[in-house]
């Protein structure tokens, strides 16, 4: 899958100030502060930034964190995993393999059936609801 080329101008005009931080520098939402936090409504979680479909509702849970979590990613290509040693910690950083953006960490404590736990900020994400 090849990167998209995306605008940090257009972004800036098009995302909240939260979005834009987390997204292009990293940053992270305050906790139970984001809208997809206990969402519970059926669909496909896309990336914010390039629409990437990255995670199914079918696979979030209340992980009680303050975050939307899920334990497994779209498919295995849709979410990148890279080392993150920032903060003084050593943390499996989560990243949107079709635009680069940032969307959290994953963590190896999460719920079967994989054991982990896809920590994420809602300010990566929009829902793309079923229709019903
Ligand atoms: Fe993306």
């Amino acid at each position: 899958m090849s990167k998209k080329t995306v605008s940090k101008d257009e972004l800036r005009e098009r995302l909240t100030p939260v979005q834009f931080e987390v997204t292009q520098n990293a940053d992270t939402e305050r906790a139970f502060s984001g809208e997809y936090c206990d969402m519970k409504d059926p669909g496909t979680y896309r990336c914010v930034v390039c629409d990437e479909a990255l995670f199914s509702s079918d696979t979030k849970y209340d992980s009680a964190s303050g975050w939307p979590s899920f334990y497994e990613a779209m498919d295995d290509d849709a979410v990148e995993r890279r080392s993150d040693i920032s903060h003084g910690m050593a943390r499996t950083e989560a990243v949107c393999t079709g635009c680069g953006a940032h969307l959290g960490h994953i963590f190896d404590d999460g719920p079967q059936p994989t054991g982990e736990r896809f920590c994420m900020n809602s300010a990566s994400l929009r829902l793309d609801r079923d229709a019903n």
